[in-house]
């Protein structure tokens, strides 16, 4: 299965409701697609999503690495020939890890499809379905509480609230929803990198005094701040996950060997893709610290190829791809079953995504 070409497109899906974080609003996914196609007629998907605060990728950087870098790089490899294919990727231009993510997964969807199953199954996991949880926008308390009781009504367990903008006054707001869902639903917390050292430690004490009890308290501290994160998870109980201060492999060795935070999230598009997300996975489960696989504002396809990487290990304890249940609408066929907080997994080969839109002008 020789790579014949690599093509973008745009897709742009509506929001239920504008996703507010510490760092930025957002009302509508507007993504890059990527196509792989090869010499047998096989083709891959792959999508990312351009979080410049986040990864410092752009729609135009992204197209631009894919367009410029990658595909010169990869057609005429065989997809067979992972190992290979998958160290020229990371070869071809440094940094770019969305771009990287996007044809990652096009890569692994193909690889799926020539090993006949799908793709959660050729990376050795057995698990048919995994549960997510949903993320609350940070916004006036009234609205946040409306919200996070929607989400219930909805069917989801586990809630991951966005908060960091405001200090002190986060834990009325978390009061708050805890009173509205009761003591049954998991609340997850994140930051954005919102506080500093100090005030993480004196909210997240006063989380616990006041019986909020969350499950985990995501990023407290700015990225580059390893030390600000090792200092919050030697003074709480609580757990503390890293997001933002761990993108790539390397990033996650240093975490791991300082013990700077209690658990990682994975996320494709820091990680430059799931060959590099395996790494991470490993040297987690050498260190006995378990991870979550999250996502960005992502739609189906990328957020599939997460919860095909999750559902094959067991080192993934937590599971945050909420994409598509943000989305008002889907705009692909197959793959897995998104259907309240469970998502089912597919058992046709790869990533079992087929229909997707906005290539069709350019097939001649
Ligand atoms: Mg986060």
């Amino acid at each position: 299965m020789k790579i014949v070409r690599i093509s973008t497109a745009e897709i742009r899906i509506p929001l239920r409701t504008p996703f507010k974080t510490a760092l930025r609003t957002v009302d509508s996914v507007h993504d890059l697609l990527v196509r792989v196609e090869t010499d047998t007629g096989a083709v891959g998907y792959g999508e990312a999503p351009p979080t410049a605060v986040i990864t410092g990728d752009t729609l135009g950087s992204v197209r631009a690495a894919v367009e410029e870098f990658i595909a010169p790089a990869l057609v005429g490899r065989e997809v067979e020939d992972l190992d290979g294919t998958m160290n020229a990727l990371a070869r071809c231009l440094v940094k770019n890890t969305s771009a990287k993510a996007a044809v990652d997964m096009a890569l692994y969807d193909l690889y799926a499809q020539s090993c006949g199953k799908p793709l959660y199954r050729v990376l050795g996991g057995a698990r048919q379905q995994i549960t997510t949880d949903l993320t609350i926008s940070v916004n006036p308390v009234p609205e946040m509480v409306r919200d996070a009781r929607e989400a219930v009504a909805r069917g989801f367990s586990i809630l991951k609230v966005k908060v960091g903008k405001e200090g002190m006054a986060d834990v009325a707001r978390l009061r708050a929803i805890r009173e509205a869902v009761g003591p049954d639903v998991t609340l997850r917390v994140d930051a954005n990198q919102g506080w500093t050292a100090k005030e993480a430690v004196r909210i997240i004490t006063a989380l616990e005094d006041a019986g909020v009890n969350p499950e985990l308290v995501e990023q407290p501290v700015h990225a580059a701040d390893l030390e600000g994160l090792a200092f919050v998870t030697g003074r709480v109980l609580t757990p503390i996950l890293a997001d933002e201060s761990v993108f790539s492999p390397a990033d996650a060795f240093a975490l791991l060997q300082r013990h700077a935070a209690d658990l990682i999230n994975i996320k494709l598009m820091k990680t430059g893709g799931i060959w590099q997300a395996l790494k991470i996975c490993a040297a987690a489960e050498v260190y006995g610290v378990e991870c979550m696989v999250g996502c960005m504002l992502e739609s189906k396809i990328a957020v599939s190829a997460a919860a095909h990487l999750a559902a094959a290990r067991s080192v993934v304890t937590k599971v945050d791809l909420d994409g598509p249940s943000l989305c008002k609408t889907d705009p692909y066929t197959g793959g897995p079953d998104y259907r309240g907080a469970v998502i089912r997994m597919n058992e046709t080969p790869g990533l079992g995504i087929t229909g997707v839109p906005g290539f069709e002008e350019e097939e001649q």
